[in-house]
């Protein structure tokens, strides 16, 4: 997005998990260039490696968010740096197996869910002490899977469907100290872990690749896949003053999907 929006800028601190590649580093970015102070974190040592060298203005955490010793390290070092948090963008998440019901691997179910709805109350729940000093605003990645059921995904369906509950839960509980949750809901983003996850559906089906891709794009009204600056641009929006009276949404950015259901085998 172009041009500075009003409330945000130097005086707000960012805080953005899985934030140093993927849709997580798109936003990191798009932060940066309103002059807003980011930090982000990631599991990933090289991918740290590779944002800090490409920006050198934001400062960066290794944490893995299902660890809450890590969490905590994370915050401890945000405060010793910033001593304020302003925003906070629950990125971090993975796709999970995909896989029938009755063929999910007990420690894969634990593991998604550990990552996308534990690792995001962990973050929250260390944020909110500085985001009620001065209002602030948390933007929740969910997806468009919220929105209906999703075939061979279920626990990334499941803790999804979770983020998008504690979103106006959050939001009715912090909405009197001035704190707005949204919950953004992508469809499929174009960039290394769609094509991951098409390929793995791909794989399971027995089908190409290109066939889900179609499928996929199909699954949008508008037949398309979005890009990450497209979430960037919303996560300023709400962040930003113009998104003041907004909170407690889950907000679809896929172009709006009619049906998830095209994904069952044998279409
Ligand atoms: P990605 O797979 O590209 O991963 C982005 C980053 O997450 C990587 O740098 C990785 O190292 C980091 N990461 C993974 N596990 C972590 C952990 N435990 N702690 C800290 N960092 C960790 O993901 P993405 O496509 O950028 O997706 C980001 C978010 O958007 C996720 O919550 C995802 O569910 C959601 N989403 C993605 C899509 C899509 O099509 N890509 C669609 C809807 C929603």
């Amino acid at each position: 997005m172009s041009g500075q929006l009003s409330g945000l800028g130097t005086d707000k601190v960012v805080l953005v998990t899985a934030g140093a590649s993927g849709i997580g580093r798109c936003i990191a970015q798009a932060f940066l260039g309103q002059q807003c102070r980011v930090h982000i974190c990631d599991i990933d040592s090289d991918a740290i490696t590779d944002f800090q060298g490409a920006n050198p203005a934001a400062t960066v955490s290794r944490a893995d968010i299902s660890k809450p010793a890590d969490v905590t390290r994370m915050y401890d070092e945000l405060n010793a740096q910033y001593g304020q948090l302003d925003i906070l963008v629950n990125n971090a998440g993975i796709a999970g197996p995909t896989a029938g019901v009755e063929d999910i691997d007990i420690a894969q179910w634990d593991q998604t869910i550990s990552v996308d709805l534990n690792g995001t109350f962990y973050c929250t729940r260390l944020a909110v002490p500085f985001l009620k000093r001065r209002g602030g605003s948390i933007i929740n990645m969910a997806s468009s899977v919220v929105f209906g059921g999703f075939p061979l995904r279920s626990p990334y369906t499941a803790a999804k469907w979770a983020i998008n509950g504690l979103t106006k839960t959050w939001a009715m509980e912090l909405g009197p100290s001035g704190v707005r949750v949204n919950a953004l809901c992508p469809g499929s983003v174009n960039g290394e872990r769609i094509q991951r996850v098409i390929d793995n559906a791909a794989r399971e089906r027995g089908v190409s690749s290109e066939r889900i891709r179609r499928l996929y794009a199909r699954q949008s009204s508008m037949r398309l896949f979005v890009e990450p600056e497209d979430i960037a641009n919303m996560a300023l929006f709400l962040a930003s003053d113009q998104g003041r009276t907004i909170s407690g949404q889950a907000i679809g950015i896929d172009g709006y999907t009619e049906s998830l259901s095209d994904m069952v085998p044998d279409e």
